[in-house]
């Protein structure tokens, strides 16, 4: 039985470095067969398994063989891949809260990078589902040369980031700046601009230890209701259609596929598929979930043999989700095991080399609030 604990530190030096050497972003890629045997285990009672103990009882192997060691297909019976995730970080990157004007040490990027320095193996994709850019006054460097989320994520090692609404507050031409700047793989398939161009790509497909993983992002289409201004006559449409397109052509190219969905797990305005639950019940060639927006910490929960989870906001948590592969026999591999755990963000001191790296931004941002404190009060006085 391989225990949960046992990667714990290990994996710090590889920070930085090529954790996902093998990995390749594919698109249209052709290849792995994608069995149904994945919805035949690994969701019942053991895909909602959300603590990890010390016995690791979550991570058994179905093949009995223990999978230290695997991290490419060749010979491999089972590959253990790991999935790291934010979300809702709303400018939270610095332990302090410039709102406030104090020190917050509830969770933040910095202390983020701690946390995924210890807790990071080999077969990790790390992904941030959006809300990144703005809140805590981070809009102050809204169409800079250089956004400190796009400046940290590169430096963690973040692979793919998938948009929420609020990346969009200070416009396209804003957005497509930061994702200029961010070495991660963005993704946002069901929101076009005016000339009906996707925003950003709808999936990324890695190979992780020669397992196919396909990444399928979407948006809340309420984004239209918050931000609608800001699409520049673009329109957003329906996640559950874009994503079941998607799966379709994917299926017979992955392994494993992975919902990145920028929305709470209830449906919001009555609208369908604006939910993760909706796209759950409505997509279950999915086999996980990684909701957002809602800022309430899911552990993991299964709907329609899909793992949901979702981070609370601010950088207070961070989700890991384990999923064992297993060989098919017939070149490919099935799902034959997930689980998932939130990781408290609070008790990890901030990384030395984050805080350091976004060090200027400190100044910036008290200035800005500062204008901002000044420009609340002239329009108070005036009112
Ligand atoms: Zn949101």
């Amino acid at each position: 039985m391989k225990s949960f604990g046992e990667g714990i530190g290990r994996k710090a030096a590889a920070f930085g470095g090529a954790v996902l050497a093998a990995a390749a972003v594919i698109f249209g890629a052709a290849g792995c067969q994608r069995e149904s045997f994945s919805e035949e285990s690994g969701t019942g009672a053991a895909a909602s398994v959300s603590a990890y103990d010390a016995s690791g009882e979550a991570l058994s192997i179905v093949s009995g063989e223990s999978s230290e060691g695997f991290s490419a297909a060749e010979g491999a019976q089972t590959v253990e891949i790991q999935l790291l995730c934010t979300s809702d970080l709303l400018g939270k990157y610095l332990p302090y809260d410039y709102e406030a004007g104090r020190e917050d040490y509830s969770g933040s990027l910095a202390q983020i990078s701690t946390a995924v320095r210890e807790i990071r193996k080999e077969n990790c994709v790390l992904i941030d589902a959006g809300d990144s850019t703005h809140g805590n006054f981070a809009e102050a460097f809204a169409g800079g040369e250089l956004h400190p989320f796009a400046q940290a994520a590169s430096a963690m090692g973040y692979d793919i980031w998938c948009l929420g609404e609020r990346d969009f507050d200070s416009g396209l031409a804003a957005l497509r700046g930061v994702m200029d700047q961010m070495d991660a793989e963005t993704l946002c398939g069901n929101v076009y601009d005016g000339d009906l161009n996707r925003i950003a790509a709808p999936y990324a497909v890695k190979e992780i230890g020669g397992v196919r993983v396909g990444f399928i992002g979407m948006v809340s289409s309420n984004i239209t209701r918050w931000n609608g201004d800001k699409l520049e006559g673009g329109i957003a449409t329906s996640a559950v259609v874009e994503t079941n397109a998607m799966i379709t052509k994917l299926e017979d190219q992955c392994d494993v596929l992975v919902g990145i969905m920028h929305m709470g797990e209830e449906s919001e305005y009555g609208v369908v598929g604006s939910g993760a639950d909706d796209v759950a019940e409505s997509c279950p060639g999915l086999d996980v979930i990684i909701a957002a927006h809602g800022h309430e910490l899911v552990e993991g929960r299964t709907v329609n043999g899909v793992l949901i989870v979702e981070n609370e906001e601010a950088g207070k948590s961070l989700i890991e989700i384990n999923i064992t592969a297993a060989a098919d026999g017939k070149g490919g591999f099935g799902v034959a095991e997930k689980a998932s755990r939130a990781v408290a963000v609070e008790g990890y001191e901030p990384d030395a080399e984050i805080t350091e790296l976004l060090s200027w931004t400190d100044a910036a941002v008290k200035e800005y609030a500062e204008g901002a404190d000044a420009e609340g009060e002239s329009q108070a006085a005036d009112a």
